[in-house]
């Protein structure tokens, strides 16, 4: 039977389930005796204080065996018991109501569980893990049970567990359990989080697979595709454990580039970040070695919800990537990018007969200046923290450019009179997907501070060929030399303007036209997570000179398919 889920960490484990069974903590309503009150608030500070401890071991366990990124997630359960928010509020239950300690917890635990589901934002949603893990820590001790034991685990095996805690997390031993799957979680979770560090292949949301599994059955998880496999034939077992064997062997080569720099044999230094489109996409770019964020499709905030999301909304999703990636790393903001293949149901759009030749991008912002204005404050706002850049997408002519930064201007104006914090030198840089623009590229590049080419749109406008069209897809040529020339021309015009140079489009990514894009100097690669350290082994042994000859030959080549044919041939 083959089951799908979540892939929260890639890999592939084959092995006999093994049930976490949960350890249901049950609590019972008592009063307490108005003259016992004190004793019982001391019975709950007790607990606090065993709690800590228990907590400071398993932090300086994780940081030594785990690393001390993971060990933080427990300074944030320190931090959740040290919340007078949260100890103040039960401490006040006990009194006011003369309820025992541990319903007092359970009651302030599941108001605030309430509180964060009701926020539409994952993050936030995902942490309730960590303030169950924390109330549970907190009842074990007052009623006497046991942390569950994942000590009996003494085979190799599948974990499947309707939810794992960080903390089981953390106990787990990597020898032992090669996979996990859980029922509930998302990839932001900190337990998935915790897997990936570990590198212990999960598939997780799996509704309600853990109760139709039993102990012992042999199992494949496939935490590439978010898969599971129970009771497989023999072929797919022998398939699958073909697979693991060549992952693992690539993934150990690959793994000792994630802090490397992204530097060929001769020196040449590039840098390889990450597309995202929300906060969550952050995080696995930092676990893939990722150097920043090239681009931020902040669309994706606007989709799958009913109304515009509120400045608020939006600062704290630009905020949390900016934290994640530090002053060190830029991450690159591209103010919205709607229309084209997405719309937006709630924001009466015109119907088109060729949406992606219409009401687009920077068109519909300096058309709509009001959405325009609200998400360039949230962008401003959170250049206080991090290193935020700005990017404007679609742009076509000078005017539109000067329009968008004269919005901008008076945002920052706004700001300043209300003494709001930004950054007051922040970077705006520009999309280079119109051939119009690829062609002014020396115009264009005395007026932003960077580029990025966006190849996705710039071949179907170069080709006249609809990019979601498959009938005319024989046209979307990334090696027609026409792209080629242009792609050449824009960075020679940043070069020589003295700005930055980025591609955030899939070619990017693709390793068959990375040679090329090296050669014909390119600074910055932006690509899906997934990408980057291959991408940064190949970069590593290909030295710069060999990538500008073969970017030199290709530029003599009349057909796409003798460049690509030419180029794998060159890199083998
Ligand atoms: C592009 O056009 O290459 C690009 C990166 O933007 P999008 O795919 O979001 O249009
Ligand atoms: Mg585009």
């Amino acid at each position: 039977m083959e089951y799908t889920g979540i892939s929260a960490a890639s890999g592939y484990a084959l092995g006999p389930a093994f049930l976490l069974q949960d350890s249901k903590i049950q609590v019972v309503k008592s009063e307490v005796p108005k003259e016992n009150l004190n004793s019982e608030i001391l019975r709950f500070e007790e607990a606090l204080g065993k709690a800590a401890h228990e907590l400071e071991a398993i932090k300086e366990k994780t940081r030594q065996t785990i690393g001390a990124e993971e060990a933080e997630i427990f300074s944030a359960h320190i931090m959740v018991l040290e919340d007078p928010e949260y100890s103040g509020a039960i401490k006040e239950l006990i009194r006011a109501e003369a309820w025992n300690t541990e319903w007092a917890i359970q009651e302030v635990t599941n108001r605030f569980l309430g509180l964060f589901a009701s926020m539409d934002n994952e993050y936030i949603r995902e942490r309730a893990a960590d303030l169950r893990d924390v109330s549970n820590r907190l009842l074990r001790h007052l009623l006497g049970i046991r942390s569950q034991s994942l000590s009996e685990i003494t085979e190799k095996v599948v974990l499947f567990a309707h939810d794992l805690t960080p903390s089981d997390t953390a106990q787990l031993d990597k020898d032992k359990v090669v996979g996990i799957v859980t029922n509930i979680g998302g990839r932001t979770s900190h337990s998935a989080i915790m897997a990936r560090s570990m590198e212990i292949p999960a598939v997780v949301g799996m509704q309600d697979l853990v109760e139709k599994i039993k102990a012992g059955d042999f199992v494949i998880v496939d935490g590439s595709e978010g898969k599971v496999f129970v009771n497989p034939t023999e072929d797919l077992i022998k398939s699958y454990k073909g697979k693991q064997t060549r992952y693992e062997a690539q993934r150990q080569e690959l793994k000792k580039l994630v802090s490397q720099p992204s530097m060929t044999p001769d020196g040449h230094q590039v840098e390889l970040v990450a597309n995202i489109g929300n906060p969550q996409d952050a995080l696995v770019a930092v676990t893939n070695g990722a150097e920043g964020i090239g681009l931020y499709r902040t669309e994706f905030l606007y989709m799958g919800r009913q109304e515009l999301p509120s400045e608020e909304e939006q600062f704290e999703a630009y905020k949390a990537v900016a934290v994640m990636f530090g002053k060190e790393h830029p991450v690159v903001i591209r103010s919205l990018d709607i229309g084209g293949d997405k719309a937006l149901p709630y924001l009466d759009m015109p119907k088109e007969m060729n949406p992606f030749l219409g009401y687009r991008a920077i068109r519909l912002c300096l058309d709509r200046t009001d959405i325009f204005r609200t998400q360039l404050r949230a962008i401003l706002r959170a250049s206080a923290y991090g290193n935020i850049r700005l990017m404007y997408p679609m742009i076509a002519t000078l005017e539109e450019l000067k329009g968008a930064n004269k919005v901008l201007e008076t945002v920052k104006q706004e700001l300043l009179a209300e003494t709001i914090p930004f950054n007051k030198g922040l970077e705006v840089g520009m999309m280079v997907e119109i051939p119009a623009v690829a062609v002014m590229a020396d115009r264009f590049a005395k007026e932003v501070d960077f580029f990025s080419i966006g190849t996705n749109d710039l071949i179907q406008y170069t080709m006249a060929a609809d990019r979601t069209n498959e009938t005319v897809s024989y046209l979307y040529q990334p090696f027609n030399l026409a792209l080629l020339r242009l792609i050449r021309g824009v960075i020679e015009a940043a070069h020589k303007a003295g700005i930055r140079v980025a591609m955030c489009g899939e070619m990017a990514g693709d390793l068959t036209a990375f040679p090329i894009l090296l050669g014909l100097g390119l600074d910055e690669f932006s690509m899906s997570a997934s990408s980057i350290l291959p991408a940064r082994a190949l970069v590593r042994q290909l030295p710069w000179r060999k990538a500008q000859l073969i970017a030199e030959a290709v530029l003599e080549m009349d057909n796409p398919q003798e460049i690509d044919v030419y180029v794998k041939q060159k890199m083998q």
